[in-house]
């Protein structure tokens, strides 16, 4: 092919490794550890980097590079460097760059290990953060310091499905020198592509979505050449390789993202439509519903609204818990993003860290109840959560 494809999917599919001479359809998987080199003087270039070639898979691997090459396909970025989970692309995107005395400006809802990062790890080596709502950016300007030097968010965040709007984010960060680090997992870039609205960094999960199978964990940080550079200097020698054959599963994964997230987020927004304004519930919080506070800014910066609906239970803790004893087809478990719908109870997991006060000021209250909605028939889900609603009262 002359031009490269210009449209999601055809790049999600034909992006690959080049046929080798056995002349394959599918991807052929590289379990290698290291490659051969032809002479001294290739391997003498290779490590000086004077030319592009496979050294050693902690390095860099055919089937990482593709999945690499795609995602930066998908959002539009220039570079990107694959890690064996969400949280090492996380802690990658980060400690790459940071130093004692520096500060991490972030939003105030994130997921659970990345505030154990900031709060827990980083004070260690001198390095401090703190908070900001996303709801209400007029407050962010007042918390840069003169130490800052990067700005993370997640929007939707998880659970409580807060957004912060992009543009303006995006247009600070560029304003003050900042760098904006956004963790795309929620929506993947087939609903919103943060690089076009000014992020220099994306980090993911691809244990969520991107897989969208409950099968492997994996990560990437994709962003700015330059920085990077830096990410893969610190990867390299730090080791958060992905294995080739998860990157393998994670590449063919992306095959059906775009037809999987439409069916996702189809489904999600049927069983949130269902749900609103249910006689057993508090609130049912949905970025594409009417209902949601910041309905207009999702319409503007995503295509559709996710695959995550959350509910908040009548009848606080207790509620919760007899509703998730009573669920039948719905798995109950941590994971999100997958095939199967899954509920979530953040209080008292994902989220039990957080102290009660901390949960409060992010929306995660006691009857508050995640659902990752899957490919199941959606009419099934919704029988599912009717019923155990109803053995719940
Ligand atoms: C799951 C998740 C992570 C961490 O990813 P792992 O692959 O589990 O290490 C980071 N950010 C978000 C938003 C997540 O949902």
């Amino acid at each position: 092919m002359t031009d490269r494809p210009d449209h999601f999917e055809t790049q999600a599919i034909r992006t690959q490794v080049p046929v080798s001479s056995e002349r394959e359809h599918a991807v052929p998987l590289f379990l290698t550890s290291s490659f051969v080199f032809d002479s001294a003087e290739q391997a003498r270039a290779l490590f000086a980097d004077e030319i592009p070639g496979n050294i050693y898979s902690r390095y860099s691997n055919p089937n990482t590079d593709e999945f690499v090459r795609k995602v930066c396909l998908m959002e539009g970025a220039e570079d990107g460097v694959a890690t064996g989970s969400g949280m090492a692309a996380v802690f990658a995107s980060l400690a790459a760059f940071l130093k004692a005395g520096d500060h991490v400006l972030a939003g105030r809802s994130l997921f659970g290990s990345t505030v154990q990062i900031l709060n827990k790890l980083f004070p260690r080596w001198g390095i401090e953060s703190s908070y900001a709502d996303l709801t209400d950016p007029e407050s962010w300007p007042a918390l840069i310091r003169p130490t800052t030097r990067m700005i993370y968010v997640e929007t939707p965040s998880n659970p409580g499905l807060d957004l912060v709007d992009l543009d303006w984010l995006g247009r600070l960060a560029r304003e003050r020198g900042l760098t904006l680090i956004v963790d795309n997992c929620f929506t993947t870039p087939y609903l919103q592509q943060p690089v076009r609205h000014g992020a220099d960094l994306i980090v993911h999960s691809a244990t969520k979505y991107l897989d969208g199978q409950g099968r492997t964990l994996g990560g990437i940080v994709v962003g700015r050449t330059a920085l990077i550079d830096e990410i893969r200097f610190f990867t390299r020698h730090t080791g958060p390789a992905l294995s080739p054959f998860n990157a393998w599963i994670l590449s063919k994964s992306l095959e059906t993202l775009a037809v999987r997230m439409d069916r996702h987020c189809a489904n999600a927004l049927t069983l949130a439509s269902r749900f609103d304004g249910h006689a057993d519930l508090e609130q049912v919080r949905y970025p594409f519903l009417p209902s949601h506070p910041q309905h207009e800014l999702a319409r503007r910066q995503m295509t559709q609204g996710g695959g995550i609906v959350v509910i908040v239970v009548k009848g606080g803790l207790e509620r919760a818990r007899r509703f998730l004893d009573a669920v039948q087809l719905m798995s109950h478990s941590p994971n999100l993003g997958d095939t199967r719908t899954i509920v979530t109870h953040p209080a008292s997991t994902t989220h039990s860290k957080l102290s009660e006060e901390e949960r409060l000021r992010v929306g995660i209250v006691p009857g508050l109840i995640r659902i990752s909605v899957g490919l199941e028939h959606v009419d099934d889900v919704t029988r599912d959560v009717e019923q155990a609603l109803a053995r719940s009262r």
